[in-house]
């Protein structure tokens, strides 16, 4: 049918799917979505643009599900403005085309955070979004419901905190005592979908004593850093609100592990029916602590939790091979290094800018190219189960007709240098810093639009949100 011209025709692609790789396949799109993927063959109609993607990868575009846009070197909506329209650029270079990041912390109920993040990111995203509810005061569980109606499916718990710092953070001494949970699922489960509860699994009051400990010692380097940090510090608050998530059935989502006692545990806990869902970081698969005191990167990679060890590392590729983390994401914060200059170790607030235009190269370089991940599981584990996680599959995550055409075309050999000059947002500092890395993104699209282009952005900003689909 002569109606049925595409707007855009990718032939002879290496489409990567979940479960393998069609080789000499055209994919084409009409109206922002994916309308045809067949043989190149077997395709006839004409297009208005044609890519010719000989050589190269076909992508779903990546879905980061762990971001804080308007936090970082200040936490207000006119900072996250900035980084929607920024930062967001990075993460099209890097291949995500969609993100889930969180409200700002804030006393304002959980439906006023999610309209007041809504409204900065609309027009100035360059990535879809999906929008995560903070829950710190006792007030936000009498308002899971207000927030899921306007779009929220997922709720964060920052239950690695205590005492002033917890407080800094707008909480409570206790930072989220399990009642203050237990009511937030209550409320959760009786939603028409299930969301996503997430929590920061790291037992605080330990790792506080040893903080202040270290800091008496001047035990300051990035080695002593992963051990203030016990190593069941994760496990042990998994269990905690776990137990909760599965007195309701509720799927509990932990954030950023990045030990091999924590899987060890997960792995477990999974067989025994708990629903939680495990997620790691681009960076602690990429790096380890020894790595970066190699390098002297000190005081920039002091993220919380911490990059720990080889030993970890190699568990959690394996976990990702075995099923056990399912999500993959960056916990990427715009930070300056303003809060890391010439600050004292141990004074120096935690965390990391936005990791996210590296994400690809990274995960390419040390997985695919040194056999711990095939390219169907990190499609899997980049896009097809975090859409599901997020309830967002209808629309993402996948190369399949009906779904948005958002994908990226990867060259798997190229070589390129990571490090500043690469970056479009906030980002003045990079723990990748001229580390050489194979495998990079040639071009970005977003809902059937090609957003990058020889790591420019070529497009303006065209992310939508995502609620409750
Ligand atoms: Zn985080």
């Amino acid at each position: 049918m002569e109606s049925s011209v595409f707007d855009l025709l990718i032939k002879n692609a290496s489409v990567v799917l979940s479960t393998g790789i069609l080789e000499g396949h055209s994919v084409g799109i009409k109206d922002k979505k994916i309308v045809a993927v067949k043989r190149d063959s077997e395709i006839s109609q004409n297009s208005k643009r044609v890519i010719n993607a000989e050589g190269l990868h076909l992508f779903p575009g990546m879905i980061d599900p762990h971001c804080h846009l308007g936090s970082g070197d200040s936490r207000s909506y006119e900072y996250m403005e900035e980084s929607f329209k920024k930062d967001t650029q990075d993460c099209l270079l890097g291949g995500v085309t969609t993100i889930a990041t969180t409200t700002v912390l804030s006393p304002d109920s959980l439906d006023e955070s999610y309209r007041k993040t809504v409204k900065v990111a609309t027009g100035n995203s360059h990535t879809n979004f999906k929008i995560t509810c903070v829950v710190t005061q006792d007030h936000h569980a009498d308002q899971i419901k207000a927030a899921y109606n306007e779009g929220c499916t997922s709720f964060k718990f920052y239950t690695g905190y205590c005492g002033c710092l917890a407080e800094k953070m707008g909480m409570g001494v206790d930072g989220i005592p399990p009642a203050l949970f237990y009511k937030c699922v209550e409320e959760a489960v009786a939603l028409p979908t299930k969301p996503l509860m997430m929590i920061h699994a790291e037992e605080p009051t330990v790792r506080f004593m040893l903080a202040d400990r270290f800091k008496e010692a001047n035990k300051e380097s990035l080695i002593d850093w992963a051990e203030h940090s016990p190593e069941w510090s994760e496990s042990v608050q998994v269990y905690q609100y776990g137990v909760i998530a599965k007195q309701f059935n509720l799927p509990l989502y932990i954030v950023h592990i990045s030990k091999a006692h924590t899987i060890n545990f997960i792995r477990t806990l999974q067989n025994d029916g708990y629903p939680i869902v495990a997620e790691t970081c681009v960076g602690f698969l990429s790096t380890t602590a020894h790595d970066l005191v190699a390098k002297g990167v000190g005081i920039y990679a002091k993220i919380q939790p911490p990059i720990r060890y080889k030993s970890d590392q190699e568990v959690l590729w394996k976990a990702i091979r075995e099923g056990i983390v399912t999500a993959i994401g960056t916990d990427s914060i715009p930070y300056t290094s303003k809060y890391k200059d010439g600050q004292k170790f141990w004074d120096a607030r935690p965390g990391l800018n936005i990791q996210t235009p590296d994400s690809m190269s990274l995960l390419l370089n040390e997985g695919y190219h040194q056999d711990r991940i095939t390219l169907p599981d990190l499609v899997k584990v980049t896009s097809e189960l975090p859409a599901r996680h997020f309830g967002i599959a209808a629309r993402k995550g996948a190369i399949k007709e009906g779904l948005d055409a958002d994908l990226v075309l990867v060259d798997l050999n190229k070589e390129i240098t990571l490090g500043i000059h690469r970056y479009k947002g906030h980002n003045n500092y990079s723990l990748w810093e001229g580390k050489k890395a194979k495998g990079a993104v040639v071009k970005t699209i977003v809902g059937g639009e090609v957003v990058v282009e020889n790591d420019e952005i070529v497009s303006p900003a065209l992310g939508q949100h995502l609620g409750v689909l």
